[in-house]
C-alpha cells in the first residue's frame, strides 16, 4: 500500500501555532494588502471567504478585509517541513517528497514491523499531531495516484483508505480533473465528448480514446482503470543537475553567451525530465578570465521542468551577471536544484497562458524524443545556434 500524507495548509497552520493570536483567525501568508504580491497560503478560516494561494494580496483583502496578513518564513516552514520527514521516516525509508508539506510513503515490507498501512497512518497523524501541534490529511491506497485523490477528498485532518476492490467504486463518481494530468484544458476537450467522470473514461474503448487524444487519452484510461505502475520514488537520488562549459578563449561576446546558456539549459532541463524530476532553483556560475568565480540563483514561484522556464531564468541570471561584470569569461555553468517528483503539480501564476504551458510542454516532448533517437544535434532551440554550430 502506498501512503500519501499532505499536511493542512501548511504555512498558515504553523504561523497559527507559533502566534496563538492568529487561531482561529483567517491569516493570509505572504501576498500584502498593497497589492503586489500573492498569496501563497490561506488557513481555512481565510478559504471560507474564497481566499486561495496564488490569488493577488489586493483581491485577498477585498474579498476579507478582516483578513491577517503575515509575511511567509519559508526557511522555518522548511524546518518543520524536515520534522514531519523525519517522522515518515520511522516507519519506511521510500519516502517520496512532492513539496515541504507532502510526500508519498511505499509501505512495502514494513508491515510485520509497524502493522497494516491504516495503523501506520493514523500513528503518524497523531505523532505530528503530538510532536509537531500540526494536521495532515492521508490517503491510502494500492495506486500512487488514487493515494493522493484520498488524501485531499476529507480535507483537513482527512483518513481516506482505499482498497483493491473498492477501487472503480470510490474513482467512478469523481469528476475527470481528480486524474493526473487533466488540467482546466484537457477538462473542458475531454467534456466535448461527453466524458464528465472518471466512470466516463473507464466505460470508453481505449483505442476511441487513443484516436481522439493519443498517448493522453491511453494514459487516462489507465487511469481510469486504476492501472497507474509509477512507484515511490525515493528522493535521495540528485540532489543537482548541472552542465558548464569551458572556453579555450575567454570569451566576451554577449551572443553567444547567450547562446551556450541556452544550451546549457536545454541539457540540464532535458536531464531533468529523463530523471522525472522538476527544479525551482536556477542557478548560473561565471567564472571570470582572473578566475574569480560567481553564483548566482533564482528561486522560480513552483518547480517546473519546462526548458522554456529554465532558459527564461537562466538568461536574466546572465545579462544581470554581464551588466555588473562585463569581463571576458572563461567559464558558464548552468544547475538545477530543490529538485522534487515530476507529479509534483504546477502552480499557475496569475499570468500563465494554460494553452501556451500546454504548447511549451509538448514542445519539450518531442525535443526530448528526437534527441533520444537521434542525438541533441538533430533539434534545439535557434537561441543556441550559435554556440553548436561552431
Ligand atoms: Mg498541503
Amino acid at each position: 500500500m502506498i501512503l500519501h500524507v499532505d499536511m493542512d495548509a501548511f504555512y498558515a497552520s504553523i504561523e497559527q501555532r507559533d502566534h496563538p493570536e492568529l487561531r482561529g483567525r483567517p491569516v493570509v501568508v505572504g501576498g500584502g494588502k498593497s497589492g503586489r504580491g500573492v498569496v501563497s497560503a490561506a488557513s481555512y478560516e481565510a478559504r471560507r471567504y474564497g481566499i486561495h494561494s496564488a490569488m493577488p494580496g489586493r483581491r485577498a483583502a477585498e474579498l476579507c478585509p478582516h483578513a491577517v496578513f503575515v509575511r511567509g518564513r519559508l526557511q522555518h516552514y522548511a524546518d518543520v517541513g524536515r520534522q514531519v520527514r523525519e517522522i515518515f521516516a520511522r516507519y519506511t525509508p521510500i519516502i517520496q517528497p512532492l513539496s515541504l508539506d507532502e510526500a508519498f510513503l511505499d509501505l512495502a515490507g514494513t508491515e510485520r514491523l509497524h502493522g497494516d498501512a491504516a495503523k501506520v497512518g493514523h500513528e503518524i497523524k497523531q505523532a505530528i499531531k503530538d510532536e509537531l501541534a500540526l494536521t495532515a490529511s492521508v490517503g491510502i491506497a494500492p495506486r500512487k495516484f488514487v493515494a493522493k485523490i484520498a488524501s485531499d477528498l476529507e480535507k483537513p485532518n482527512g483518513f481516506v483508505v482505499v482498497q483493491e476492490h473498492e477501487l472503480n467504486r470510490f474513482l467512478d463518481p469523481l469528476p475527470v480533473s481528480r486524474l493526473w494530468g487533466v488540467g482546466q484544458v484537457g477538462a473542458r476537450r475531454l467534456a466535448r465528448l461527453g466524458l464528465r467522470t472518471i466512470a466516463d473514461i473507464r466505460r470508453q474503448d481505449a483505442s476511441k480514446l487513443q484516436s481522439h487524444f493519443g498517448d493522453w487519452g491511453q494514459h487516462l484510461w489507465k487511469l481510469a482503470n486504476g492501472i497507474d505502475p509509477r512507484g515511490v520514488v525515493p528522493d535521495r537520488v540528485a540532489k543537482q543537475i548541472s552542465h558548464e562549459r569551458t572556453f579555450s578563449n575567454d570569451q566576451t561576446e554577449d551572443e553567444l553567451l547567450h547562446a551556450v546558456v541556452c544550451h546549457l539549459c536545454e541539457q540540464t532541463a532535458m536531464r531533468l525530465r529523463r530523471h522525472g524530476r522538476k527544479s525551482s532553483t536556477v542557478s548560473l556560475k561565471y567564472r571570470r578570465e582572473d578566475f574569480r568565480t560567481f553564483t548566482r540563483s533564482l528561486t522560480l514561484e513552483s518547480p517546473t521542468d519546462s526548458t522554456q522556464d529554465i532558459l527564461q531564468a537562466a538568461v536574466g541570471l546572465l545579462q544581470a551577471m554581464r551588466e555588473s561584470q562585463p569581463r571576458p569569461v572563461r567559464l558558464i555553468g548552468v544547475s538545477l536544484s530543490s529538485l522534487v517528483g515530476a507529479d509534483t503539480p504546477y502552480q499557475p501564476s496569475l499570468f500563465d497562458d494554460p494553452d501556451h504551458r500546454d504548447a511549451e510542454r509538448r514542445l519539450d516532448q518531442v525535443v526530448d524524443q528526437l534527441s533520444e533517437k537521434l542525438g541533441d544535434r538533430s533539434i534545439y532551440r535557434a537561441a543556441s545556434h550559435r554556440w553548436r554550430r561552431r
